[in-house]
């Protein structure tokens, strides 16, 4: 193996396994440093989003989300089902071998590509050096025209609530649990907070989150928001806003977790917690003093928006850098940085990044939201299609949430668009490609949808926006 390397990627998650793929079809000799043990500390590519993150996850959630709607039947559809089972273990097994094939999956594309794959803890030092700290102990360092740093991120520990065995748990222990807690606690309810909530609910926890702020999702358009938490109380998920944590204390095998909210201080009684108070990056020690790499107040590491570092011939990417912590926000860096190493021109447009959060139903959006817009003083219109008008919607029994299509009042150039409903996360993709090609909300409204599809809400907001959606009664468009 060789010593000298055009490329050095630290971390294998979505946005340093990506980078070194790219690096590799590009012809640059490249090296991947990982230092992600699974739970049999065996070394595996994948990072955060393959390990315990966006597909493990996903997995549980499709998983949770088939029990229960077997268990409750569906009487409008003439559907009953009895002596249904829930064996949560094999739930995990199923778990673990998606995430077992998708990580062993890179390991085949690096080989592919011809990236060498080293495990260990990645050090940057002066003048473009990694040391790698191995698995035994032993240290190796490599030379490299260009290091790309992806080291991503780690849950946001509180001190109010210290992990205990699987009793309080941040979010990877809570993909990881053999039975489904009666009393469930969760602080925070932002995204993650949500998708765990959902899993654990549906499959039979009594779920309470504890959110420090008044807002519900305040990086969300307000109206689908809104909408959104009437549907996840309806669910059964007890969502209290400005109720901050302050302390939790054992009690037997139990927890009680003490709140101060707008009404005073309460406490709560439960089984079991997760803290899902956000991530932080992941940047303590990735860089030796000596080598000066610019950190900013909060521990990320300062780039352009073109993800050069302070120090020439070093990138960073992903988690571990201002933007969204999103995997595809990662990958997309990661693709932007190769190619420009390899000489090309690459930008990446962070204006059409979508979010997701996979509760049922999902909500996703790109661009801007309506008080954004209005903060920027920005003219916009605004055109909403609910899914209850839409005749595939009401065929899939999924008839909650809406399309909002916002667009520019004097260009009509398509601003934001928010979806609350089923398969919004694939539904964005749509929005995404319009808002790419600089569409306008006439572009999307005089493309022709097929029927019956959910696609045709955003269709049909599209021309909201211009007064004529087909399917609302004309005293209800604007
Ligand atoms: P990571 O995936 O965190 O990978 C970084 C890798 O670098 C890790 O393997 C780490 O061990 C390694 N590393 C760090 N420092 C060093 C070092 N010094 N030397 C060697 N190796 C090092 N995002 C989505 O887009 N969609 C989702 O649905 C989604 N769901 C999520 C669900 C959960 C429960 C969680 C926790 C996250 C979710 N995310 C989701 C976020 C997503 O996982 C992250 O945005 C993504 O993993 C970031 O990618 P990354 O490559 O920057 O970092
Ligand atoms: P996210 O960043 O989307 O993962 O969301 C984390 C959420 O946790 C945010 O909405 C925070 O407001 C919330 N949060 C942070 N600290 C506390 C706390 N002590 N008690 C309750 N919620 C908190």
């Amino acid at each position: 193996m060789s010593d000298h390397y055009d490329v050095v990627v630290i971390g294998a998650g979505p946005a340093g396994y990506v980078a070194a793929i790219r690096c590799a079809q590009l012809g640059l000799h490249t090296a991947c440093v990982d230092d992600w043990l699974d739970r049999d500390g065996r070394p595996v590519p994948g990072g955060t989003c393959l390990n315990v993150g966006c597909i493990p996850s996903k997995a549980l959630l499709e998983s949770s989300g088939l029990y229960e709607r077997m268990r409750k039947g569906n009487s409008a559809q003439g559907l009953h089902c009895e002596g249904m089972t829930l064996d949560v273990p094999a739930m995990m097994a199923g778990k673990d071998s998606i995430v077992r094939d998708l990580t062993g999956g890179i390991g085949v594309l690096f080989r592919s590509a011809g990236i060498d794959w080293l495990p260990g803890r990645g050090q940057l030092q002066r003048g473009n050096t990694v040391q790698i700290t191995q698995q035994d102990g032993s240290i190796r360092k490599l030379g490299a025209g260009h290091v790309i740093l992806a080291p991503g991120s780690t849950p946001v520990a509180l001190d109010a609530a210290p992990l205990r065995g699987d009793v309080v748990v941040d979010s990877a222990g809570a993909l990881d649990w053999q039975s489904v807690p009666r009393r469930l606690g969760i602080i925070g309810a932002g995204v993650i907070g949500l998708e765990l909530g959902s899993v654990w609910r549906r499959l039979g926890a009594d779920v309470v989150l504890l959110e420090a702020q008044e807002t519900f999702l305040a990086m969300a358009d307000t109206q689908i928001a809104g909408a959104a938490l009437k549907l996840y109380r309806q669910q059964g998920l007890d969502i209290r806003l400005g109720a901050c944590v302050l302390a939790t204390q054992a009690q037997g095998d139990a927890l009680e977790v003490s709140y101060r909210d707008g009404q005073g201080e309460h406490t709560l009684d439960i089984d079991r917690l997760i803290v899902a108070v956000g991530r932080q990056p992941n940047s303590e020690g990735l860089a030796d003093a000596e080598a000066d790499l610019v950190l900013d107040e909060r521990g990320y590491v300062h780039v352009d928006e073109f993800c050069t570092t302070s120090l020439p011939g070093v990138y960073a990417i992903g988690d571990a850098v201002r933007g969204p912590m999103l995997a595809h926000k990662g990958s997309a860096e990661g693709v932007m940085v190769a190619e420009r190493i390899a000489g090309q021109n690459s930008t990446l447009n962070y204006d059409t990044i979508a979010s997701v959060i996979y509760t049922h139903p999902e909500i996703a959006w790109v661009g801007n939201t309506e008080a954004a817009l209005q903060q920027a003083g920005v003219e916009y219109r605004s055109g909403i299609f609910p899914f209850a008008a839409n005749g595939r919607a009401r065929a899939l029994h999924a008839g909650e949430g809406m399309v909002k299509v916002l667009a520019d009042a004097g260009t009509d150039r398509v601003l934001g668009v928010h979806i609350l409903g089923m398969h919004a996360s694939e539904l964005i993709g749509q929005a995404v490609l319009a808002m790419e090609f600089g569409a306008s909300s006439e572009d999307i409204a005089r493309t022709v949808f097929a029927h019956p599809t959910l696609s045709e809400a955003l269709h049909e907001a599209a021309l909201a926006v211009g007064g004529h959606a087909l399917h609302i009664a004309r005293s209800r468009q604007r």
